[in-house]
């Protein structure tokens, strides 16, 4: 099969209100293959009215349509057919995303795909299981706690797993009994721009879900400014959430932010090096740094520091750039020309500020990688703390390797960012894995691996600036306390 095969000729159209939609003004955007910049798709482009008109859809699809009214039953068994015919389109599903993000064909088919199914599934069975409690409060007063929906939930989202976080996301907040207005990011649309045909298809009432690609300053300004809109969640960078949090403020709507991170990953002297050394270089590779919780800050104990690095230098060498199609292919491409400049203008700061540069940092010489935004895997030994390197998110193949003495330094060089999303620590020694797991501080920590788990049932938060808001389905539900008086007591005076 190829690839290209399943990318629409005509450009792809919003989904407002049950339908696929051309915009008023008719703008399009390209949409580029990173392995070679060239265009291969085009994706009508949302203004303010189609904005609107999405939120107006979503608004009457939770106040007056059937939605609101929809039993969990009905919205789970929704949810499980879409996962169906999800299922069936995974192989489509998972070219477009390569093709769009540059991604290994085989990541996406066999984990990223397989999850998207699974969180209509898992969601599914969440929406049946929403539960409140009671709580004694005095003989008189029976108490309730409950969890309600928010109604119109704004979902920003980002370029580097849009399928996988898509899916999540929406199953969640639909789960959850809201509506949405989802927003893809402009350097990978397609895969939300299809999802529309999976709600369609599984028949969804209309407004349920609608999804405007756009920009970020035009369809997710308006969403987060909207008073109809009741939640805005965005997963994306610090940058753009402090943006939110400003932008939301007259509105004062419930706002949840996944955002950035620069995660630690500790390694103590009596681990076994050979294989920690396949964990630090997996915890920082995948989809070639371009994921929020990479282990980019590799702390090691001083008495196996050089012995650790050039193992990792031989481990890392031997991966091989290439478009995700091919079978030998083990480093992917950066998502666009722009994202791969930032990332070589960290690199070069890397250098001038001294730190050690132990393999990587030149770019490919190679005619075919030199189309495409290839970055070797890069490795900065001696990186310090005041390094910007050290501080900053740099979101490609680059680590920054520091040594350390003492588990008590090894912690606070740990916590010594503004970030604070995920983190590892490898250790034979189980009572100081899991003392030094509590005291990173951050929402999705790993004793003895690295981003491998089920994170489906155990979401991690961001703390510090790596996010606000809870995960899974508690994200998009908000709770009320209602007291019943079973006597008509005196009013306190
Ligand atoms: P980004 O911040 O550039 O964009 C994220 C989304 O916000 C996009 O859809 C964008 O169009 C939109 N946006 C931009 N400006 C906006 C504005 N003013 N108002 C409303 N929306 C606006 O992020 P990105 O480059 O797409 O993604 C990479 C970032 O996402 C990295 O920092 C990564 O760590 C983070 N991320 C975090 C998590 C997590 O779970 N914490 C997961 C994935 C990615």
């Amino acid at each position: 099969m190829n690839p290209y095969d399943y990318i629409k000729k005509e450009p792809y159209k919003l989904y407002i209100d049950g339908e696929f939609v051309i915009p008023k003004e008719k703008e399009v955007f390209d949409v580029i293959n990173p392995v070679t910049n060239e265009p291969f798709a085009k994706v009508y482009k949302a203004g303010k009215e189609e904005v609107e008109r999405a939120i107006l859809a979503a608004r009457r699809a939770f106040d007056e349509g059937p939605w609101g009214r929809m039993s969990a039953k009905e919205r789970s068994k929704l949810l499980l057919k879409a996962g169906q015919i999800l299922d069936k389109r995974k192989e489509e599903f998972a070219c477009t995303e390569t093709l769009e993000c540059g991604k290994l064909y085989a990541g996406v088919l066999y984990f990223e795909a397989e999850m998207c199914v699974d969180a209509f599934e898992y969601f599914a069975g969440k929406a049946r299981c929403i539960e409140g409690k009671t709580v004694p409060i005095d003989e008189n007063t029976v108490n309730l706690v409950q969890w309600y929906p928010h109604g119109v939930v704004g979902e920003i989202l980002p370029w580097n797993g849009p399928l996988m976080m898509g899916c999540q996301k929406i199953c969640a907040i639909l789960a959850a009994g809201n509506t949405a207005v989802v927003k893809p990011s402009s350097w990978a649309s397609l895969s939300m721009m299809l999802l529309a045909e999976v709600f369609e298809e599984a028949g969804f009432p209309k407004g349920v879900v609608n999804i405007v690609a756009g920009s970020g300053s035009v369809v997710g300004d308006a969403i987060v400014k909207s008073p109809l809109v009741d939640m805005a969640a965005m997963t994306g960078g610090t940058d753009t959430g402090k943006h939110i949090i400003e932008a939301s403020k007259d509105t004062v709507k419930e706002i949840a932010l996944e955002l950035g991170g620069k995660s630690p990953n500790i390694m103590f002297e009596d681990v076994n090096i050979d294989d920690a050394v396949k964990w630090a270089r997996w915890g920082f590779t995948q989809n070639s740094g371009q994921v929020c919780v990479s282990g980019t800050r590799l702390l090691v104990q001083r008495s196996i520091y050089e012995e650790f690095i050039e193992k990792l230098k031989i481990e890392c060498e031997k991966m091989v750039p290439g478009d995700g199609f091919d079978r030998t292919s083990t480093l992917n491409t950066l998502i666009h020309r722009e994202h791969a400049k930032v990332v070589w203008g960290y690199i070069e700061k890397g250098k001038a500020q001294g730190a050690r540069l132990v393999c990587g940092g030149v770019p490919y010489e190679d005619e075919t990688l030199k189309k495409g935004n290839f970055v070797p895997v890069t490795l900065f030994a001696d990186v310090t703390p005041d390094m910007t390197i050290f501080q900053e998110e740099i979101f490609g193949p680059v680590l920054c390797i520091t040594p350390f003495d003492t588990e008590e330094e090894a912690v606070k060089l740990a916590n010594a960012t503004e970030y604070g999303l995920a983190g590892g620590v490898f250790t034979k020694d189980m009572k100081r894995g899991l003392r030094v797991a509590q005291k990173i501080k951050g929402g999705q920590i790993y004793v003895n691996s690295y981003f491998s788990k089920g994170m489906i049932e155990a979401q991690g938060t961001g703390w510090k600036q790596s996010g606000l808001g809870v995960a899974g389905i508690q994200k998009y539900m908000i709770s009320k306390t209602i007291f019943i008086d079973t006597e008509t007591g005196s009013v306190p005076q």
